[in-house]
């Protein structure tokens, strides 16, 4: 568990729900995409008769109605579509992680593929729609669950105001 819950002068930092109230249940068409994440990798099904990419997974392609599916390997990027910040505990669990933030994750390389996902490592100020973000994973038990932080190789420039 890395310690980041310290705030720094940066401002508030969005604080990591526990790993472990990640209940699975995995079954034929989601499998796929928890193996993967188990080995750290992100995975996206993909039709295989016309190549529209449908999460979350499910039997049949919503474009052609095909059952015939590939996983793909995605880099782990993307970008923050919207986000909340979630204030309040909603389980007794979550007492101690609130600030958290739960975005939806638009990643880079599976054109409307979306993951709803902690954002984490992050001043809650500095998150943004259009944030460019990075998956980390958290190994618990014998599941890996994911989250997101800012890239490393793109973090925000400054702000910039109105030409004066
Ligand atoms: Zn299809």
């Amino acid at each position: 568990m890395r310690d980041e819950q310290a705030a720094p002068t940066g401002g508030e930092m969005a604080r990591t729900p526990p790993a472990s109230l990640a209940q699975l249940s995995p079954d034929a068409w989601t499998e796929p995409f928890w193996l993967a994440a188990a080995e750290h990798r992100l995975t996206v099904p993909c039709c295989a008769s016309c190549g529209t990419y449908r999460m979350p997974p499910g039997p049949f392609c919503a474009a052609c109605r095909s059952q015939d599916v590939d996983w793909h390997e995605v880099s782990g990027t993307g970008t923050v579509y919207s986000y909340t910040v979630a204030r309040h505990a909603l389980i007794p669990e979550l007492a101690g992680s609130i600030p958290y933030v739960v975005g939806v994750i638009e990643l880079d390389g599976a054109p409307g593929v979306r993951l709803v996902a902690s954002i984490i490592d992050t001043p809650i100020a500095a998150v943004r729609i259009g944030l460019a973000v990075e998956v980390v994973w958290e190994d618990v038990e014998e599941i890996s669950v994911y989250r997101f932080r800012p890239a490393a190789v793109s973090a925000p420039a400054a702000v910039s105001g109105p030409a004066a």
